[in-house]
């Protein structure tokens, strides 16, 4: 018996989606971005599938300890960085690379100097103006970081790009040549590109590239779905009907009386809701598939359960099968009906929701 909600992941998706990276950008190294539990597909599981990965990337520290206690012995890229002694005993110890991008880093490297040694990239901020040194510090940070004993040489540049998910914004050009001026003449291997840049400008290939969302086969850019772009998605969203009803005109359906029936019509309950990751602002209209088929989502969204016109499926009954997203519903999609992004969506899935595997390597 399948739980009422579950996850089904396709995971040789995974290997060709990495296949599609490697052909959008032949001559780069691929770091693997496995934040946030691998964008809510499971951080261990989805590391297996990518041992052909140059490296991998996570955010936390915590989430690199995992990988590593694991037992996976690639390149792990931090990319938080660490903010005490702590956090550095533990990333030298466990020989996880780790982004640079603040002074007080420097200074915590060069007061704690012991026999061991460590990958670094050092971050250019080039207009997200979240993390890294500006135009006017990076040569200082550069310099003290190609004298620190600790820090292996040469060091790696990154940057991060802000708009790329916008083909017309002229800003991530700009980013480009910023982080050219910026790093130019220092040695060392660069990076820019995450899935926008990837599938999008090719002027932000460099040595490597930081796929994250493409890998789990969805697009970056709301106008186009993963498989436009030739992307496998990982996962689909599954549960089921369990109740049908006939509504009368003016009776109202779900919290706060959001819908209002119009003319008599039968409607369907889903066992799937926030409490699973299905988005709470999805709109009266969003698409739901019952039996294979398209239906409307109707009324609010509910902790446990939707509702659902069943106008066009007179036959549809409890038990029946739904998919929320998936390869026949695209999540970018669901996501533009529900005024979010497909990362929001994934990385949301909730512990409640059963993951089921369909490995063609185990079958
Ligand atoms: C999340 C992240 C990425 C990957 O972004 P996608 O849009 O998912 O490809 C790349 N680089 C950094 C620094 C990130 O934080």
């Amino acid at each position: 018996m399948l739980p009422a909600a579950y996850a089904v992941l396709n995971l040789e998706a995974v290997q060709h989606n990495l296949a599609k990276v490697r052909q959008y950008a032949p001559q780069a190294k691929v770091m693997a971005i496995m934040k946030a539990n691998a964008y809510g597909h499971g951080l261990l599981r989805i590391a297996e599938q990518l041992p052909n990965a140059d490296a991998f990337a996570v955010a936390r520290l915590d989430e690199g300890i995992i990988l590593r206690k694991a037992g996976f012995t690639q390149r792990i890229v931090i990319l938080g960085g660490f903010t005490c002694k702590e956090e550095l005993d533990q990333l030298l110890l466990l020989d996880l690379d780790v982004v640079i991008h603040n002074f007080d880093q420097i200074l915590i490297l060069n007061n704690n100097i012991v026999q061991r040694s460590l990958n670094v990239w050092l971050k250019c901020d080039t207009g997200m103006n979240r993390l890294g040194f500006k135009s006017t510090e990076i040569n200082k940070a550069y310099q003290l970081l190609t004298t620190c004993p600790m820090v292996r040489q040469p060091i790696n540049l990154m940057t991060h790009l802000a708009n790329a998910d916008n083909r017309e914004d002229d800003k991530t050009l700009k980013q480009i040549r910023t982080f050219k001026q910026m790093t130019g003449h220092f040695s060392g291997e660069c990076s820019i590109a995450n899935s926008a840049g990837i599938l999008g400008w090719h002027e932000s290939l460099t040595n490597w590239v930081r796929p994250g969302i493409m890998l789990y086969g969805i697009s970056p850019f709301s106008e186009l779905t993963g498989h436009q772009l030739g992307l496998r998605p990982v996962m689909s969203l599954h549960s089921r009907l369990i109740a049908t009803k006939n509504l009368e005109k003016g009776e109202t359906v779900g919290y706060a009386s959001r819908w209002i029936c119009e003319t008599p019509t039968r409607f369907g309950v889903v066992a799937i809701g926030y409490g699973d990751g299905y988005p709470r602002y999805a709109k009266t209209g969003t698409p739901v598939l019952v039996n294979g088929q398209r239906v409307p989502l109707i009324g609010r969204v509910s902790m446990d359960m939707i509702t659902v016109d069943l106008a066009s499926q007179p036959q549809a009954k409890a038990g029946d099968p739904v998919e929320l997203w998936g390869n026949e519903l695209p999540v970018e999609e669901i996501a533009n009906c529900a005024d979010t992004i497909p990362y929001t969506l994934l990385c949301g899935i909730t512990q409640r929701v059963q993951i089921v595997e369909q490995n063609p390597l185990i079958v």
